[in-house]
Formats: C-alpha cells, sequence, structure tokens
C-alpha cells in the first residue's frame, strides 16, 4: 500500500484510464470511509467568520454551497478531468447543462458562431433559436468537410461548435483539422465528446479548448441519472463557473454521487460496449435485410480513416436503415426483445429507437427527408449483454418484418 502523500505526488497523467476512474480521487478524501459519504448539504460551515469569507472569496469552493461546489463533484470533476487530459471539469446538472452554460458564457451580441449541420436537437435549438435572440450570429456547416469551417470563418467569429460521432449517420468531423484552422484565427473550439466518450477519443488531444459531455450516457452508464460536465482549462473554468451559478444547472448530491460510482467502471464498459458494438454492426452488415449500416469502425464508414486516427474505440451507436419503409422498420423494432425502446445510449443495455417516430412529433416527413432521417433508420445503443443473445434477438426480429 502507498501511504496518502505519496499517492498525491504521482503524477496523474501517467495513470491509465482504468486506475484514473478507481484512484483519480484519492487526494480529495478526508474521510475514514473507502466509499464517499453522500454529501446532501445544500449549504457548508466555515469554522470561523474568517474562514467563512476566505471560502466565500475562492471560486469554485466545494464546501460553500452546492450550486457553486459539493465534495463529491470535486471527486467526479477531477477524475473526468484527468480522463480527457484537461486541467480541470465541471459537473452541472444535465449535458444540456454543460452546453448552454458554455456557450453563453463565451459568446456576446454581435459575435458569430460556426456550428454543424448535425447537432444533437437541443444544441441545434440553442443555435437556431437562442443565439439570434441575444444578437449572435450562427453558420451551419457539413461537419464532413474542413473547408467548409474554413468558409464560414468570419473576423467576429469567436467560437466553433463540433460534436463526434454525431446522429443520425455517424458521421465525423476531423478534430485536428478544425483545431488548426480556429488556432490561426484565435477561434474557440467546443466539442461534445457525448458519442465517443473520453475512454474512446479525447478531443483536448487534438487542440479543443472546452470539451462537453452528456454524463447522463457512458460515464453514468446506467440510464438512472441526468449530468453533464465540462472540462477545460482553469481560466475557462472559472469564466464558465462564473456563469453556471447564475444559470444553476446544479447536479444533485446523490446524481453526482452515482455518477461517481458509474465512472468506476467507465473504462471496463466501454471496452465490452466497442466489442459487441463492432460485433453487431458486421453482423448486421450480413443480413439480408438490413439497407445499409453506418458506424465508424466498420471501412465501409465514409470516414472510416479519420474515425481510426482520432477514436480508440467506436462506441455504442449503430444506426441503420431496414429494406422497407416505415411500417416495416416499426415491425422490426417491435419484435426486439431485449433492447427497450428507448431513446439514450451508453448504459449498461442496449436500448434501441425508430429514428424517424423520434422526430415524428416535431417534425413532417419531408423535414425528415431534409434532415437526412429516412423513414427506415433504426438507432441502436448497443449495451453489455452478451453479443450472441444480442445477434440471436436482432436476428429474430428482423425475420418478422
Ligand atoms: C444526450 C445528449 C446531450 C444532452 O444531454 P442531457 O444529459 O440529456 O441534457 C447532448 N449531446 C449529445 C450528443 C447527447 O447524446
Amino acid at each position: 500500500m502507498m501511504k496518502r502523500n505519496e499517492q498525491e505526488q504521482r503524477n496523474p497523467q501517467a495513470l491509465r484510464d482504468e486506475t484514473i476512474v478507481i484512484h483519480g480521487d484519492d487526494s480529495i478524501t478526508d474521510e475514514k470511509g473507502v466509499n464517499p459519504a453522500i454529501y446532501y448539504s445544500a449549504t457548508f460551515q466555515a469554522h470561523s467568520a474568517s474562514e467563512f469569507s476566505e471560502i466565500a472569496g475562492t471560486p469554485r469552493h466545494p464546501r460553500y454551497y452546492t450550486r457553486y461546489g459539493n465534495p463529491v463533484h470535486e471527486r467526479v470533476q477531477k477524475i473526468v478531468a484527468d480522463l480527457e487530459g484537461t486541467e480541470t471539469a465541471l459537473v452541472t446538472g444535465s449535458g444540456m447543462g454543460a452546453i448552454a452554460t458554455t456557450i453563453l458564457s463565451l459568446v456576446a451580441a454581435g459575435d458569430h458562431v460556426i456550428a454543424q449541420k448535425n447537432h444533437y436537437m437541443s444544441t441545434t435549438k440553442i443555435m437556431d433559436e437562442l443565439l439570434p435572440k441575444f444578437g449572435v450570429d450562427v453558420t451551419f456547416v457539413d461537419q464532413s468537410d474542413t473547408s467548409a469551417f474554413e468558409k464560414a470563418i468570419r473576423p467576429n467569429t469567436k467560437l466553433i461548435m463540433v460534436e463526434t460521432p454525431a446522429n443520425p449517420t455517424l458521421v465525423l468531423t476531423d478534430l485536428a483539422a478544425v483545431c488548426d484552422l480556429a488556432r490561426q484565427h484565435g477561434i474557440i473550439v467546443v466539442a461534445d465528446n457525448t458519442f465517443a466518450s473520453p475512454i474512446n477519443q479525447r478531443p483536448h488531444d487534438f487542440g479543443v479548448d472546452v470539451v462537453v459531455h452528456s454524463a447522463t450516457k457512458y460515464m453514468g452508464g446506467h440510464h438512472d441519472l441526468t449530468a453533464g460536465v465540462i472540462c477545460t482549462n482553469e481560466e475557462l473554468a472559472e469564466r464558465i463557473w462564473n456563469t453556471h451559478i447564475s444559470i444553476g444547472s446544479v447536479l444533485s448530491p446523490m446524481d453526482g454521487w452515482l455518477l461517481l460510482r458509474g465512472l468506476r467502471t467507465l473504462p471496463m464498459r466501454i471496452e465490452r460496449i466497442n466489442a459487441n458494438a463492432l460485433a453487431l454492426a458486421e453482423f448486421l452488415e450480413n443480413q439480408p435485410q438490413v439497407e445499409r449500416v453506418y458506424y465508424p469502425g466498420l471501412p465501409s464508414h465514409p470516414q472510416h480513416e479519420l474515425a481510426k486516427r482520432q477514436m480508440k474505440g467506436f462506441g455504442a451507436v449503430i444506426a441503420f436503415s431496414i429494406k422497407g419503409g416505415y411500417a416495416e422498420t416499426q415491425r422490426f423494432v417491435s419484435a426486439l426483445k431485449l433492447p427497450p425502446n428507448a431513446v439514450s445510449l451508453g448504459g449498461v443495455e442496449s436500448l434501441v429507437v425508430h429514428t424517424a417516430a423520434m422526430w415524428e412529433g416535431t417534425m413532417n416527413e419531408e423535414q425528415m427527408q431534409l434532415a437526412g432521417i429516412p423513414a427506415n433508420f433504426v438507432r441502436f445503443s448497443v449495451g453489455i449483454e452478451h453479443i450472441e443473445d444480442l445477434k440471436e434477438d436482432v436476428r429474430q426480429a428482423l425475420q418478422k418484418i
């Protein structure tokens, strides 16, 4: 056993992911429990008036008021920052809390933002509906075309938002190329790394300034909590935290504790998920009832070479099209016995959605076609079940269309 002070001297960057998730937060403990207590307290007491003024004046103090920080959240932040290779991290109450807080912290009226045509839907809404209300212009570009980012740059461009891989066809953004462009023009790059997870992709290694996550997905990993994380350097984190305490997307102490528990097994789960998803994607490609499979790990993915360059594994989400239309696709999804028919991704259980059905309430058929969401698309988030059981379930469901 190493003594505590020896542990503190270890450089966390030198540890591997599997060890970071178990010991990355060791230096934070001041308790006797091997597992941390849940600090279910909105506020924390100081021992004297002078200590109170010191705590109140310290940004991001973990023992002042839970909207400002919380001891369990501090552990989560330490681990996730080490996984992403950033100086620090900040947890929020949801992935959208992380994304909205980051964007609103970094732009002002008169600024210009470059975003992708494909983003998580609520991110698109920020770009499309919220930012224009505050006098921020947004240009939407095809994420697979680096020259489109270059052409969109204006003298007042302050931020480039990327997300890779992205729905619905798991298109990638070339992180190194976009970051090179941004650096030449002094533009901040924010990347939504939710679909990859820090185990499969570290955007900061390619030059991304702020990495955001919906920790609701892989990091939590059990479809039981909602959380977000913002990973960046100390300076930007303090700027973003200043907005965060006003916006108030606060993670509850309980969900922070569950998130910490989820993180402990993240590399193991991702390892299994990567293997399962690749095997299922290969299996699907060989089924006569399947028209096309979209998965960055398959050589048939148009950006497979880029995927191999910037990703270590390819994640849980497989998109594929069924031979047939809306009705056949509905029949296939309904015939599956194992995965619940539910949104979200990256948890221990597989989940499936008929993509068109997900958007039906908000788009008509023409809008869906424009957005590249055909009627016969399925999104499958692969879990950690036994691969042969997943294949068998998909095989029997395909026979029922
Ligand atoms: C789920 C998701 C979000 C939003 O996260 P919440 O935790 O649901 O707020 C943002 N981006 C991506 C890519 C997501 O999958």
